[in-house]
């Protein structure tokens, strides 16, 4: 029997509808429009519980955001003045927020993905006589910094101004890229600079370093794409060898300077998958390389678990079923207490049914945070 498809006739009545035809093949990926919080650059206004969190930051359909409010009622010439009398950024779900939410105070926040430090605010102007709206470079929420202890913020307080003056907020979105679905890349400026024989040199200086990191040794020859060559002095005409190291997607986004690097999560997965089978971050790795290696949203926390005296765990450690099939990736474990931190409420499921306890990255700040 032969079926009878009347492609024309359905095209026909599509095109009707003002349908236009588009090329597709099976491996063709098909690409979602970015939900607009992710590519607007003014920010939508919601109320705290319209906003969701994520290994304790903030996020909106998906993407990362951070909190503020615009209105700055009479402040706002001061704030004009001076960013830092203004109010604060939120970057985490933190006591602030927390309260707010427990008094029921369904306050007006703006929810923005906002790569600068210049955030839109208004208010009445004493000075001018009328309501004026302008941008002030407002500053980071110190509680936000408390709860993800950023940097070390609480347990090396004697680092916390520094912290603070050094904080930026393009690169503590690329830090946490790994949590999101959508990554900031619309407020992402593109490559540019490099010479017309950057790629031929590239893959040279690559090849002749065995395609294995400079920094932290994993080799890639089977995942070369995951092997950047980076410019030591940030100037990418320099490409003398000297000036050139070759550096995994994860050493190169550590580099200084590089807040514009983001990884998606399968690649850092991929990458923590490598650096343990091949004895990079196995048992025998000390607390500071467990520090560099890290995806960098688990490196407050472990901080914390450092200074509370924890044995040091394992990181990238994959937890293997009945048949020796790795059936979780968990960023921090301790495999002898059969305790682990993951990402999500899934994985701790699945934890919890192999007789193991889990918390997620959001539960184990918060018990650190209450405990103070
Ligand atoms: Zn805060
Ligand atoms: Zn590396
Ligand atoms: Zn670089």
């Amino acid at each position: 029997m032969r079926l009878h498809f009347p492609v024309d006739a359905i095209w026909r009545q599509v095109s009707r509808m003002g349908a236009s035809k588009r090329e597709y093949t099976l491996d063709s990926v098909i690409q979602e429009p970015l939900p607009p919080i992710v590519t607007s650059t003014g920010g939508v206004d919601v109320t705290i519980d319209e906003v969701d969190t994520a290994g304790g930051l903030l996020s909106c359909h998906g993407a990362q955001v951070v909190l503020y409010i615009p209105d700055h009622g009479k402040n706002v010439d001061r704030v004009l003045h001076k960013g830092s009398d203004g109010r604060r950024v939120h970057i985490a779900d933190c006591m602030t927020l927390e309260q707010m939410r427990q008094k029921n105070r369904f306050q007006r926040y703006r929810a923005v993905v906002n790569v600068t430090g210049d955030f839109d605010v208004f208010g009445y102007s004493a000075e001018q006589g009328k309501k004026v709206e302008s941008t002030a470079r407002l500053q980071v929420c110190i509680n936000c910094l408390k709860h993800l202890n950023y940097k070390g913020y609480m347990t090396e307080p004697r680092r916390q101004l520094e912290i603070r003056k050094n904080f930026n907020l393009k690169g503590f979105f690329a830090e946490s890229s790994t949590l999101f679905r959508y990554l900031p890349t619309s407020f992402i400026e593109k490559k540019s600079g490099y010479t017309d024989d950057w790629k031929l040199i590239s893959d040279k200086y690559r090849a002749s370093k065995n395609f294995q990191c400079e920094s932290c040794h994993v080799d890639l020859n089977a995942h070369k794409n995951l092997l950047h060559t980076h410019h030591i002095d940030g100037v990418k005409r320099n490409n003398q060898s000297s000036n050139l190291m070759a550096v995994c997607a994860d050493c190169h986004r550590k580099q200084p300077l590089h807040d514009h690097m983001f990884i998606k999560a399968k690649d850092m997965a991929l990458l923590q998958r490598l650096r343990r089978s091949q004895g990079i971050i196995g048992s025998k790795a000390q607390w500071s390389d467990l520090f560099e290696l890290i995806d960098p949203p688990y490196s407050g926390l472990l901080r914390l678990y450092q200074k509370d005296g924890a044995a040091r765990p394992e990181i990238g450690y994959e937890l293997a079923g009945a048949h020796g099939e790795v059936v979780a990736e968990i960023e921090i474990a301790w495999p002898d207490a059969k305790f682990a931190v993951v990402g999500d409420d899934n994985v701790k499921t699945l934890l919890f049914g192999m007789g193991w306890k889990a918390v997620t990255l959001e539960d184990a700040l918060r018990k650190f945070r209450d405990k103070r």
